[in-house]
């Protein structure tokens, strides 16, 4: 299918330290049946291909996790074009090996939200009449293999040996976890911990979109460390050490996406057989 209206086709849903040194970007503010985005998108181009940045908090970080617009944020990226999503974000390790520097891209997610809606399927009509049909998606395996891939391979050339699978725990927030949680979030086998890996994976499943989560550990998570457990500085100092990059190893892997229009993974499956109710954007 050929759309000459896009305007990206690749997004990165993460800071403004990732787009920040591009030339030539544009800006661009989107509205959505579900209000506001995060913030306005910056499109640039990488490797030749048209990347979409959404700054997941804003620009001023003034959002919570709590408080993201998940289903704004996905569907403006799917409005503008994006079939492929990065979703970079700073997590804590839950094993012992997995200390502060390791990047790991999971394969599997636990949800632990307690609030937050998950779904654009609900029944619930649009603010222009439009109703969805309620729908169970498919969500086994809640990441695109082949933005795994990538994200891997992209990592490993930039000599960065990324830890290749694992389960990310996302919590509520936003507050770090008791050292009884996370005692307990380990004790499962869990490797990471963070705070908006969900419903971000979901959302992008809904709408069809290839969804990959490349997530730095910035602290041992407070089951795991001896100290005084997790302190927000210790998170930012780590992230601003690393940010340059896993701003490399991101761009790297755009370059390694096929086509979206060549796409036949299970994320562009997950509806199969189902009537949705209403035409994605
Ligand atoms: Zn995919």
């Amino acid at each position: 299918m050929v759309e000459t209206s896009r305007q990206a086709d690749i997004g990165v849903i993460g800071g403004s330290g990732f787009y920040t040194f591009l030339d030539d970007v544009t800006e661009i503010t989107v509205e959505t049946p579900y209000g506001a985005p995060s913030d306005s998108l910056v499109l640039g181009d990488i490797e030749g291909r048209r990347v979409a940045f959404l700054p997941r908090h804003g620009r001023k970080h003034h959002l919570p996790p709590h408080r993201i617009n998940y289903r704004a944020n996905l569907w403006a990226l799917r409005s503008l074009g994006v079939r492929q999503v990065f979703g970079p974000c700073a997590v804590g390790g839950l094993q012992p090996e997995y200390g502060p520097g390791t990047l790991l891209i999971p394969d599997q997610l636990v949800d632990r939200t307690k609030a937050r809606t998950q779904t654009y399927f609900d029944g619930e009509p649009l603010p222009d009449g439009r109703i969805p049909n309620v729908v169970h998606t498919t969500f086994a395996d809640p990441y695109c293999p082949v933005g795994r891939k990538a994200a891997v391979e992209a990592a490993r050339g930039r000599d960065w040996e990324p830890v290749d699978g694992g389960t990310m725990c996302v919590i509520e927030g936003p507050r770090f976890s008791t050292r009884a949680e996370s005692r307990w979030h380990a004790a499962q086998g869990w490797s990471v911990v963070g705070m908006t890996g969900h419903p971000e994976a979901v959302l992008a499943r809904e709408l069809g979109l290839c969804y990959t989560s490349l997530t730095l550990v910035t602290d041992l998570d407070a089951g795991v460390e001896t100290g005084e457990g997790v302190t927000h500085t210790e998170v930012l100092k780590v992230f601003g050490e690393n940010v340059g990059r896993l701003r490399e190893v991101l761009f790297d892997a755009v370059g390694k996406l096929p086509e979206s229009s060549t796409r036949d993974c299970l994320c562009t499956h997950a509806h199969d057989g189902w009537d949705l109710g209403i035409e994605l954007p």
